[in-house]
């Protein structure tokens, strides 16, 4: 007689999840209870509250321009902590427990630096340790690569990338977001007071959404659940009573008895980044202009920060419109310094965009240009995607365009 599989629970916590002791104490009696009701678990960890932070500042404190390998050796020391931290604490609550780092759990990657891409995961040190009955502690946002030999970084935010990859490798029952948020809301629940619980999004709302700078997810983890089809659940890692049977389930589709309508129109969400600059290039054309960026990215070994927009600027420059960490806008902006034809700008720039469902076959663009207006905001941009509005404002202006936006998102008010 063949023994049923045991369900499997992939549960990644983030950083600020795991901020001290006792977080760590908290989520290991989490997780040796799911273990005790007969679930693999595989715990993804972030680094401790804002180490990684740190560890950047860190090295820009030793050297003004770190080493790429050595920082993704410095940064990768920040989960490292976490995972150790974690399998010690679930080895006292008697739950057997080993941890990894990326590269032991078979986390293969590209040979990028600082952002590095998934391409394989091999995790037959995890597939053992849970056919030996023992919890797995991964630490995530890092891997190692086969073509380099060497440590690599997955991007900032990086580890649900990790959690995503394997919860799709061992076809996992579950795949849980754990955060400091009981969920995905219609706005950042620290900048809008009134930001809305979700308790449901299509995967490809969610991206559209990280796109635009909602922190609750990273955006490439998100298109990896969206590519493999694995649902997600976000939820509280230290939930109280009121968030316990709270969160947000986001699979690829969304059966209709969950939605109202066949065509609907409404307001999910309003997101920002906060800092957006132009990347300008001395070129007659876009080629010979992303061209140009990424020979003197790759001779930096940095990342590509991420394009919200590009255009021609008179017949011999190339503009475009960027966001990126801060140490990526930092690291360009030293670059531009010592290249010809390159400059960056800092126009004291922000993005809000409006997330929604079927807005465009309506007069939303109106309906949100002139609520702008009322609210005394000038807008520099508007950019026009399938499933959102973008508008470029001041950073000042951020905030107050934000709120006045949120307002489409109460029920009955923009349908
Ligand atoms: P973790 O350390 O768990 O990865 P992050 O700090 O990366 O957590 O992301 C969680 C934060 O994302 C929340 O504390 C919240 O302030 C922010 N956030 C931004 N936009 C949203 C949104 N639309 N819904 C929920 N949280 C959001
Ligand atoms: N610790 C890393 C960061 O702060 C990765 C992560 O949190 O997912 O970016
Ligand atoms: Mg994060």
């Amino acid at each position: 007689m063949s023994v049923p599989k045991r369900p499997v629970t992939v549960q990644k916590y983030g950083g600020s999840s795991l901020a001290d002791p006792a977080q760590i104490r908290d989520v290991a009696r989490r997780v040796a209870r799911l273990g005790r009701e007969g679930t693999d678990v595989i715990v993804v960890v972030s680094a401790m509250g804002k180490t990684t932070d740190e560890l950047v500042q860190l090295a820009y404190a030793v050297s003004p321009q770190p080493n790429r390998r050595e920082l993704d050796m410095l940064l990768t020391t920040g989960e490292r902590v976490s995972m150790a931290l974690l399998s010690m604490a679930l080895n006292d609550e008697g739950c057997p427990a080993v941890s990894f780092t990326g590269s032991q759990a078979g986390v293969i990657t590209d040979g990028a630096h600082s952002n590095a891409r998934v391409v394989d995961v091999r995790p037959t040190r995890i597939e053992a340790e849970l056919a030996a009955g023992r919890c797995t502690v991964i630490a995530g946002f890092q891997g190692v690569s086969p073509s380099t030999k060497e440590i690599t970084t997955l991007g900032r935010g990086g580890s649900d990338v990790t959690a995503v990859a394997f919860a799709a490798h061992f076809k996992a029952d579950r795949c849980e977001i754990r955060k400091d948020v009981d969920g995905v809301h219609s706005a950042d629940p620290r900048e809008i007071a009134e930001a809305r619980h979700l308790p449901t999004l299509s995967t490809d709302e969610l991206l559209d959404m990280t796109f635009w700078g909602a922190k609750v997810m990273h955006y490439r983890s998100v298109e990896l659940a969206h590519a493999l089809e694995m649902p997600l659940v976000v939820a509280a890692a230290h939930p109280g009573a009121e968030t316990e049977a709270r969160c947000t389930r986001i699979t690829k589709t969304i059966a209709l008895g969950e939605r109202t309508m066949y065509e609907q129109s409404r307001v999910l969400s309003v997101n920002s980044h906060g800092d957006v600059r132009w990347v300008v290039i001395e070129a007659p054309d876009a080629v010979s202009a992303l061209a140009q960026f990424e020979a003197g990215l790759a001779t930096e070994a940095l990342p590509w920060p991420q394009l919200l927009d590009g255009e021609a600027r008179g017949a011999a420059s190339w503009a475009f419109l960027v966001v990126a960490p801060g140490e990526t806008l930092d690291a360009l902006a030293r670059m531009a310094g010592r290249r010809e034809g390159l400059s960056v700008e800092a126009p004291g720039w922000a993005s809000v965009t409006v997330t929604c469902r079927g807005a465009h076959a309506s007069d939303f663009p109106l309906a949100l240009v002139r609520r702008l207006s009322e609210a005394d905001v000038e807008v520099h941009k508007l950019l026009f995607g399938p499933m959102s509005v973008t508008i470029v404002v001041s950073q000042e202006a951020r905030t107050g365009a934000a709120q006045a936006l949120h307002l489409f998102s109460a029920p009955n008010e923009f349908k």
